[in-house]
Order: C-alpha cells, then sequence, then structure tokens
C-alpha cells in the first residue's frame, strides 16, 4: 500500500514538472518575447497629442508603431462604434456622453479616454496575466493598445477587449460572459490565447 502511495506521489510529481516542461516548450515555440514592463505611470507619463474623429478620444502613439496615424486613430474609433453597437440598446450613442453603468457605476464620455498604442505585446501588472497585448488601467482608466500580438490577432485586435473593461468588465474578467460576443478579437489562433493576456 505504501508503495502505490509512493509511485501515486511520484506520478503526480513528474506529471505536475512535465505540465510545465511542456508549457514552456509553448512559450518558446509560439510566444515571441514581450517588450518590456509598461506600468500606468509609464502611461500617465505619455503625450496624448491626438484625438480621434469620431469620439474624440485623445490618442499617444508610439514612434514604432508601423501603421500610419489615420489608421491607429480610425482603429480606436471602430472598436468603439463596434463594442457599443453590439453592447447597448443605446448603441454608439453611448460614448458621446456621460452612461450609467447597470451597477449604477458612471463613465465618462469617450473623449475623456486616453489610449496609448504600442508597437507589441509588452509585460504588465494585470490582475490574471503578466504579458498584455492591451490593458486597462483601473485608477487613470487608461489604455494601452499592443498593435501586433505573440500571435496571428489583427492589429489592435484586443482594442474592443479594454474598452469592454471601461463599460464594466472586471479586471479579474469574472464576468466576462456579460461581455463575450462583443469583444471578440478576429483572426486570433487557438494558442493566441495562451499567456496572450489581455489585461486588467
Ligand atoms: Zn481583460
Amino acid at each position: 500500500m505504501k508503495k502505490l502511495l509512493l509511485i501515486t506521489i511520484g506520478l503526480f510529481i513528474f506529471a505536475t514538472t512535465a505540465c510545465d516542461d511542456v508549457r514552456d516548450e509553448f512559450s518558446d515555440l509560439f510566444l515571441d518575447d514581450p517588450d518590456p514592463l509598461i506600468t500606468e505611470e509609464d502611461a500617465e507619463a505619455q503625450n496624448f497629442n491626438f484625438t480621434t474623429l469620431r469620439f474624440g478620444i485623445q490618442v499617444s502613439i508610439d514612434e514604432d508603431v508601423d501603421s500610419s496615424v489615420e489608421s491607429v486613430l480610425s482603429s480606436i474609433d471602430n472598436a468603439a462604434t463596434n463594442f457599443l453597437n453590439c453592447q447597448f440598446a443605446e448603441g454608439e450613442a453611448v460614448g458621446d456622453d456621460e452612461f450609467e453603468l447597470e451597477d449604477g457605476e458612471t463613465v465618462g464620455p469617450l473623449s475623456d479616454l486616453m489610449v496609448y498604442a504600442v508597437p507589441f505585446t509588452f509585460e504588465c501588472e494585470a490582475e490574471d496575466t503578466d504579458t498584455c497585448a492591451g490593458i486597462h488601467f483601473g485608477e487613470s482608466g487608461i489604455i494601452v493598445i499592443a498593435e501586433e500580438t505573440n500571435g496571428s490577432c489583427e492589429d489592435f485586435g484586443f482594442m474592443e477587449h479594454e474598452i469592454g473593461h471601461r463599460y464594466g468588465m472586471d479586471a479579474d474578467h469574472d464576468n466576462i460572459e456579460d461581455f463575450e460576443e462583443c469583444i471578440r478579437v478576429e483572426n486570433c489562433g487557438f494558442f493566441d490565447f495562451i499567456d496572450r493576456g489581455v489585461g486588467g
């Protein structure tokens, strides 16, 4: 009996270690190194000198972003339009004024929103990941969004997700099912969601 127990424990340890190894292998195979850590302070220090046409969202664009300024700004406006039209009966007009969420919290107009566009998936200090393709900082409300992700997801693909956080999706994604329909990321492969991080 004791022998069986030892074997079981042995197998368990082996299985756990093996899993870690496999996970690391996957990381090496499928994930490039993310860009260095971006903190909320880093985001706050940016110069938000661009404004989107539709919602007047304030935008800062890192010099390493490849897309044109116009393309970055319209990607952000489009994501906001798509999300609001999908999520709320009132549609995109929700972004024009203050809006009261179901829990009574008031969200300011999208012209209050600041977005920092960066070139690539980055290290982050989010609730449930340390690698982010985008992050919504709860205190400042600033969104950092990556142009390219580690995987095959479309450029700025996680923008709808981050806007979802602005409009009531919990930082730990506890209530993500209420938003899932409207925060889909196009062209993502299966592995794109492993450790991809979407952020708090
Ligand atoms: Zn998230």
